[in-house]
């Protein structure tokens, strides 16, 4: 099968642009966050099961697929919401942790951030998804040396504590000559 053997080359398509929201519950302090495809994020109060959700906070994001240019294969990204860098939100967080020592090595890395699972847990893309997005942001790195890692963002330390960047494009890399 062609599939199998083809080095994919990676394009995005059916882009949507929109807004990763972030909402509180002001009882017991639980972190959600969606994807609103709206022009603005969308701020109103809500209750839902025991809960009360509040905004906190909005970044602009854009969700996408990834199609091969020369097999046609589609690898769906429809439950990845944003793509985030950890900026330091704490001395342990695990994702500023890994992040500090890839650098060190060359190496940008960024979490995708997903819907949450059902129960709560943070939510994850499968292997075949994140190999499709590493191979794509990758390829489109032009200087030689560097690389970029895109781990699962259940890295980070909590929705709630990791202040992230949010790549607001998929062209949105960070300056070359970043400390
Ligand atoms: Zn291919
Ligand atoms: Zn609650
Ligand atoms: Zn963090």
């Amino acid at each position: 099968m062609a599939e199998d053997t083809c080095k994919h080359t990676w394009k995005i398509t059916d882009t949507r642009d929109g807004f990763i929201v972030a909402e509180k519950c002001f009882h017991c302090s639980q972190v959600r966050e969606y994807f609103a495809s709206e022009r603005t994020p969308p701020k109103e109060e809500y209750r839902e099961g025991p809960h009360y959700y509040n905004y906190m906070t909005s970044a602009q994001t854009i969700q996408f697929n990834l199609r091969c240019d020369k097999c046609g294969k589609v690898v769906a990204l429809r439950n990845l919401m944003a793509i985030m860098q950890c900026e330091h939100c704490t001395e342990d967080c695990p994702l500023h942790l890994i992040s500090r020592t890839a650098e060190e090595q060359k190496m940008w890395v960024f979490g995708a951030l997903c819907y949450a699972a059902p129960d709560g847990s943070e939510g994850t893309l499968d292997l075949e998804q994140l190999l499709a997005l590493n191979e794509f942001f990758n390829a489109r790195l032009k200087s030689p040396g560097k690389k970029i890692l895109i781990l699962p963002s259940a890295f980070r330390a909590s929705a709630s504590d990791c202040k992230a960047i949010i790549l607001t494009d998929v062209g949105l890399l960070p300056e070359e000559d970043e400390e």
